[in-house]
């Protein structure tokens, strides 16, 4: 009797099924998913902490609207996934998928829509649409996903000047609406020379220069915080570090400037998780461990 009992137990928690047991009912899961903020609005990382069970190592897959994103573990069989989002997704319902071997489960999360602010710009003969060799450079850089995390907690600003434009602006172009232009990071306006920091640990893995054809991002650099996480600085007027360094938070990396597409010297920062530049506010005010 007991031996058939446990059977029909064990039969039920492997499916996921409903567990009924003395007269009590409780839906049973392997994965114990948590997911931050509740409700997200459109730029904001979603966060997704997998609790499994005990003995159970293995990172489960976290996948939204059919983009596998990586789990890395924290402590105690728990795993997280970062998802991004952006102005170009659409607003809603979001499944959330962890699977893994103990069971797969879908998770819907409402992503709030939100009003970016627009811009309307008046393009006069061509400016520099930069050189495929600045493209490829940035392109690698931002597919970098790498396990160890150098991050713990909100980021740091990277600059002390004025906040000149903030993240997610849209903008037409001579009265057209720009499709696909977000305004991927946020620009710090300060004097000429003003120290850019890293706003937090990481490798340095992209240093670009206007004297190699970095015509439109100006002077760059490319800090790698790890598990999906990365800092683009660009227009800088000067670059103290090299390929390689490891950074600390707060550890000078060069100077504000305008070399580059830029109008004024200003530091633009670019957030990007797992290749989505998304909104830094709440990586710099709540942040994540
Ligand atoms: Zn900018």
């Amino acid at each position: 009797m007991v031996i058939r009992r446990r059977e029909v137990l064990a039969g039920l928690l492997a499916t996921g099924g409903i567990v009924i047991w003395g007269g009590m009912s409780q839906t049973a899961h392997a994965y114990d998913v948590t997911i931050t903020p509740t409700s997200p609005q459109l730029g904001d990382t979603i966060s997704v902490i997998v609790q499994a069970s005990r003995g159970n190592s293995v990172p489960p897959t976290v996948t939204a609207n059919g983009k596998e994103y990586p789990s890395f573990p924290l402590a105690n069989n728990r795993f997280r996934a970062f998802v991004p989002t952006s102005p170009l997704d659409p607003p809603g319902r979001l499944v959330i998928q962890v699977s893994g071997q103990e069971e797969t489960r879908n998770l819907a999360v409402g992503v709030r829509d939100r009003s970016f602010r627009t811009q309307w710009i008046t393009l006069r003969g061509s400016g520099s649409l930069g050189t495929d060799h600045e493209f490829d450079r940035v392109d690698a850089f931002k597919q970098l996903v790498s396990p160890d995390r150098h991050w713990n907690g909100p980021l740091l600003r990277p600059s002390q000047g004025r906040v000149s434009s903030e993240y997610g602006v849209q903008r037409y172009y001579n009265g057209e609406f720009a499709e696909g232009y977000y305004h991927r990071g946020v620009d710090y306006a300060a004097a000429t020379g003003s120290p850019v920091v890293a706003p937090a640990a990481g490798y340095i893995r992209l240093v670009g220069r206007v004297s190699e054809g970095f015509e439109l991002h100006g002077n760059t650099v490319g800090i790698d915080h790890g598990q999906g996480l990365l800092s683009i600085m660009i227009h800088l007027s000067r670059i103290d570090v090299s390929e390689g360094d490891f950074v600390q938070a707060g550890q000078r990396i060069g100077a504000i400037g305008s070399t580059g597409a830029s109008t004024g010297p200003h530091l633009h920062w670019g957030l990007y998780m797992n290749e989505v530049a998304v909104d830094p506010v709440p990586w710099r005010f709540d942040g994540f461990e």
